[in-house]
């Protein structure tokens, strides 16, 4: 019997707006750009997959797999995941490590791994471990920056009232001590037992990391994200060093090596992959057992409609982050219970298009296939 072989790759972009106005220290979140990726097969099996960016470099990701990524794929056997990945890498060499051939990659990777699971009739959780039925959510959604401090307070309020038991609040506000009384806010309503993450989004230089992290000594802080700029490693070492609050980084990781430095050198607590932004499933999966072997949780960033079941899948993974992505585009949606996510039971990635409604959206719809 022949093998089933990659015929044809379809992608399509839709844009979606964020459900609520969200602002950091250094950005806001405009539109949230969609690049979905469709490899079928000879024997007509599908597997689709996906990546985002928040406003910019959608069309950039898009073209990189229309000109040169999506091509490769013809004729290539789609369970030969670890070879397709590292063919695509060095054939993108002089564009890699980078967000967009990142992104690319995801795009392609997560569609593979879609393909294989959907043919293995397996959820992605079991197929990639299947470590814990549930994990632990908390919610982003109501810790912008941009809100005052009694707007934090009843928002965190709401969401403990719907079972959360963690919130993010987001840090960098001008003064210290504006940060300051907004997370002693949420903390004297919410009490000693509810979890509050916060997230500086690389805002803070040295000198600014150490003198806030020392004000926030004190609140019992879940942890502080991305304090300082990605690429000072020695300066999330030294942070390391002289406060007790957990360390957090990793959305702004673009591959496993990057990951690896920080855990060498001791300068991170907590480890944040991003799926899409790492270059997908393939290697999410090593920076999660990678951090498992530093002894490390693994708090995913956004995209929670996936990493919902890869947290699942191994067994050092604390958190997942409560923020809707696709439910525009999507029937399917996560259970949460208590405090709890359940990752789906359904073969796949256990995302169920609503493909009427992508058609009806979509800015960009190409195929790429054997000629
Ligand atoms: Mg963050």
């Amino acid at each position: 019997m022949n093998p089933t072989l990659i015929e044809s790759v379809r992608l399509r972009q839709v844009n979606l707006p964020p459900k609520v106005v969200r602002t950091d220290a250094i950005q806001s979140f405009v539109t949230q750009e969609t690049i979905l990726l469709t490899l079928r097969c000879s024997d007509g099996s599908e597997g689709t997959g996906y990546a985002y960016t928040i406003g910019t470099g959608g069309s950039s990701v898009l073209a990189l797999l229309r000109d040169h990524l999506a091509p490769r794929l013809i004729g290539r056997h789609p369970l030969n995941i670890e070879a397709i990945w590292k063919d695509l890498f060095f054939h993108t060499h002089a564009t890699a490590v980078g967000a967009i051939t990142s992104l690319a990659l995801a795009c392609v990777d997560t569609a593979l791994w879609d393909w294989r699971a959907r043919t293995l009739g397996l959820p992605l959780w079991q197929l990639l471990g299947g470590a814990q039925a549930s994990v632990p959510v908390y919610t982003t959604e109501g810790g912008w920056l941009h809100l005052s401090a009694s707007e934090l307070v009843d928002q965190t309020l709401a969401a403990e009232a719907q079972g959360f038991r963690g919130a993010k609040i987001k840090v960098g506000r001008p003064h210290v001590s504006e940060d300051v009384a907004r997370l002693s806010a949420v903390r004297q309503a919410l009490g000693a037992g509810f979890e509050i993450m916060t997230d500086a989004n690389q805002g803070f230089d040295r000198p600014q990391v150490l003198r806030r992290a020392a004000a926030f000594e004190g609140l019992d802080l879940a942890w502080l994200e991305e304090p300082l700029p990605a690429e000072d490693v020695s300066g999330h070492r030294q942070l390391r060093a002289q406060t007790s609050i957990p360390v957090a980084v990793g959305e702004s990781l673009y591959h496993l090596g990057q990951f690896r430095e920080y855990l060498e050198q001791g300068a991170c607590s907590i480890v944040q992959p991003d799926v899409a932004r790492v270059g997908g499933i393939t290697p999410w999966i090593k920076v999660a057992h990678l951090a498992e072997s530093f002894n490390v949780p693994v708090c995913p960033h956004f995209l929670m409609e996936l990493h919902v079941s890869l947290c699942a899948a191994v067994p050092n993974a604390a958190w997942v982050e409560y923020i809707p992505q696709l439910d525009d585009i999507t029937t399917s949606r996560i259970r949460v219970a208590a405090g709890q996510a359940f990752p789906p039971d359904r073969p796949g990635l256990g995302i169920e298009w609503d493909w009427p409604v992508i058609e009806l959206r979509q800015l960009a719809d190409l195929c790429v296939e054997k000629t």
